[in-house]
């Protein structure tokens, strides 16, 4: 895997890049890398941190009003959570390409108006491939995206979506918390800012809502699930979506139970290629009886908390896997 180059935010590194864009352009006439290079240097801005808590207040137990509904949608082999709290919506990640049309007819059913957030965890396709397209039909009012860029066509559709939007990606601070309606959520991660797998790059999410935790984790792996912990966040969650389409690359045992879940939900293909889930991390969630539900066999899974009490509009699925 190619490795994955950082975006630079000081000044001196832009003006960096404006000569090499400009060199590119004198020299090697190269007009279609040159305006990436310019995309690039012009698309992302960093949130400001005001206050860090790592302690992660989860124990407050604010009055909330109303639901807070959480579809992990069924996008086959790839991510896409859509939360919403009263007015408030949010979309983490948006499938491959490939998903387009049930991505975006998923959304106009639901009747998404604009999103007050929209996250891309990290560069992948499956959890990128439709957001350009999400970007062209939907407003928004902030677009999370960690400090990490790629080279692919998937990558640059994006990025020229939101900059056609005249919207830049906000690159949010660890311990940073954001409101969505009367529910807040924090980020957890990413820790580091060179990793060889792009997967650690992941935006890590916990939302709380009333006394409900949930924790969303992209594709990040063991070596950022043990940062968070080192960090000294509170991980503890009600529903964890399970790092990484159930690999074994993350769910480490320390993780899993810092977590403790009640319920876990994996976003994966049926019969995909990557023989996801795993049975490392299937037998880890069998082993501490926690409920699994899976888009591979359970399609769409409609969360529904009123601040107290998590339902699901389906049943848990079965603890089967592929072979690690
Ligand atoms: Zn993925």
């Amino acid at each position: 895997m190619a490795r994955k180059k950082k975006f630079k935010n000081n000044a001196g590194v832009q003006v960096l890049i404006g000569i090499v864009a400009l060199v590119a352009i004198a020299f090697l006439g190269n007009l279609h890398d040159t305006n990436l290079l310019d995309s690039l240097s012009e698309v992302v801005q960093t949130d400001s941190l005001e206050s860090v808590d790592n302690s992660n207040n989860t124990s407050t137990v604010t009055n909330v009003d109303g639901d807070l509904i959480i579809d992990y949608i069924d996008v086959g082999q790839a991510d896409s959570i859509l939360i919403r709290q009263g007015d408030a919506t949010m979309l983490i990640d948006g499938g491959t390409s490939e998903c387009k049309d049930d991505l975006l007819a998923f959304l106009s059913d639901k009747n998404i108006d604009k999103f007050e957030y929209v996250v891309g965890t990290h560069t992948h396709e499956d959890h990128i491939g439709s957001l350009d397209d999400v970007v062209n039909r939907y407003d928004f009012d902030t677009f999370l995206f960690p400090n990490t860029t790629a080279t692919t066509k998937t990558f640059e559709n994006l990025v020229l979506a939101v900059q056609q939007k005249n919207k830049k990606f906000t690159v949010p601070q660890v311990g940073q918390e954001y409101s969505l309606g009367e529910a807040k959520f924090q980020i957890l991660a990413p820790n580091g800012d060179d990793y060889s797998s792009a997967n650690n790059y992941s935006i890590v999410i916990k939302l709380t809502y009333g006394s409900n935790t949930f924790l969303f984790t992209g594709d990040a792996e063991s070596i950022s699930e043990s940062e968070i912990l080192d960090k000294g966040f509170n991980v503890s969650a009600d529903v964890l979506k399970v790092g990484h389409h159930g690999s074994t690359t993350s769910t480490s045992k320390e993780f899993l139970d810092a977590v403790s879940p009640k319920y876990a939900v994996i976003s994966v293909g049926k019969d995909n290629s990557y023989n996801l889930p795993t049975k490392t991390t299937m037998e880890k969630l069998q082993e501490k009886n926690i409920p699994v539900y899976r888009t591979d066999e359970q399609g769409t899974i409609e969360c529904i908390s009123d601040g107290t009490n998590i339902t699901f509009n389906v049943e848990p699925g079965s603890y089967a896997y592929m072979e690690d």
